[in-house]
């Protein structure tokens, strides 16, 4: 079976652009935001240009991820950003796009970050609610303190509370795990955090890797990308997560930093390669 393998795209121009490198590029995944990333002014489309997308995306991929703008904050206690989630998801839903995906966000106005867990889930179980026809998808982060999802014991708390929680999936970003400070670099490093994943959310339930080399040092907290190879994890680490037995179910996405075409390809070429 081929793998669902591709990369996350910057918006610069339109979303048809976008979606036509990802065909140009030959992958069957992709990811986006709708924030175009000079501007940071919201996508927007000419007429007949939504379906026109709709079509490609249906005709194109396997799956194809909506990544949530950064103002979404779903466990903050007010000003959580609900309505711009709203309005992306139910822009990605129009557009045919399989996956959101979210980071859990800060427990910002909380007293803990427990209890933005408990505002998570009440935000989480309102979407699920509402729609559906997209699946959620939660991403650890690099961060701690108040942010929610660096330590995966959040989301063992989170799941608890979660009404449908076959509902939600997750992405495990390689880069943020590392800053957080799982040493996915080492081979006993990542079996130690793959039984952790399937202890706090189950295996089965982890959609997506972001395959990610991390420029930032083990623990750091800083969530830096970098080219795979020319960060702290290595090439040969990010393989091996990648071909782990136990994840041979997950999707790979590289969000990469900003490069020339031709290297992203590279890279995406590099990656398929390992795909065995
Ligand atoms: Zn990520």
């Amino acid at each position: 079976m081929v793998r669902t393998i591709g990369l996350h795209l910057r918006l610069t121009t339109t979303l048809s652009d976008l979606i036509d490198k990802a065909i140009r590029q030959k992958s069957n995944v992709m990811q986006c935001f709708f924030i175009l990333q000079e501007t940071l002014s919201y996508v927007s489309f000419e007429e007949g240009e939504l379906e026109a997308c709709r079509q490609k995306i249906k005709e194109n991929f396997k799956e194809v991820y909506l990544h949530a703008s950064y103002w979404v904050n779903l466990a903050g206690m007010r000003n959580n950003g609900w309505r711009t989630f709203k309005r992306e998801v139910e822009l990605a839903r129009q557009l045919g796009f399989s996956h959101v995906v979210i980071h859990p966000g800060s427990a910002t106005g909380c007293k803990d970050r427990q209890e933005g867990i408990v505002y998570l889930s009440k935000a989480l179980n309102r979407a699920l609610e509402k729609y559906d026809d997209i699946t959620i998808v939660l991403e650890n982060t690099a961060h701690g303190k108040t942010s929610v999802g660096g330590d995966l014991e959040d989301f063992r708390a989170l799941m608890a509370l979660i009404t449908e929680p076959h509902r939600i999936a997750f992405c495990l970003d390689t880069a943020h795990a590392y800053a957080y400070g799982y040493d996915v670099s080492t081979v006993q490093g990542l079996e130690d955090f793959i039984t952790l994943v399937d202890s706090c959310v189950g295996l089965e339930k982890v959609r997506v890797l972001h395959l990610n080399d991390s420029e930032k040092e083990l623990g750091s907290r800083i969530d830096k990308h970098a080219t795979p190879g020319k960060g702290r994890i290595g090439l040969e680490a990010l393989q091996r997560c990648m071909n782990h037995p136990k994840l041979q179910h997950a999707s790979v996405l590289l969000e990469l930093p900003v490069l020339e075409d031709a290297q992203e390809i590279e890279l995406l070429d590099m990656v398929r390669s390992w795909d065995k």
